[in-house]
């Protein structure tokens, strides 16, 4: 990832880090709530065993998180 990439709300220099979650992270086009994740697209897949950390940019201003999928 680009180190000395900047926050696109404030311009800070955003601190590297790794963000990771046990269970999926998901991406859905329509902020309505939903009961099942049908339709959504999947960006990080469930964990087993070992959770595997994505490298992360975050800006602690503006609770700004920055992470490639793939
Ligand atoms: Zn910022």
């Amino acid at each position: 990832m680009n180190e000395d990439m900047k926050c696109p709300e404030c311009g800070n220099e955003l601190k590297e880090g790794y963000i990771f979650s046990p269970r999926r992270i998901s991406w859905s086009e329509s902020g309505e709530s939903i009961y099942m994740d049908y339709g959504s697209e999947t960006l990080v897949k469930d964990a087993w065993l070992k959770v595997k950390k994505i490298p992360a940019l975050r800006c602690e201003a503006c609770h700004l998180v920055v992470f490639k999928y793939k």
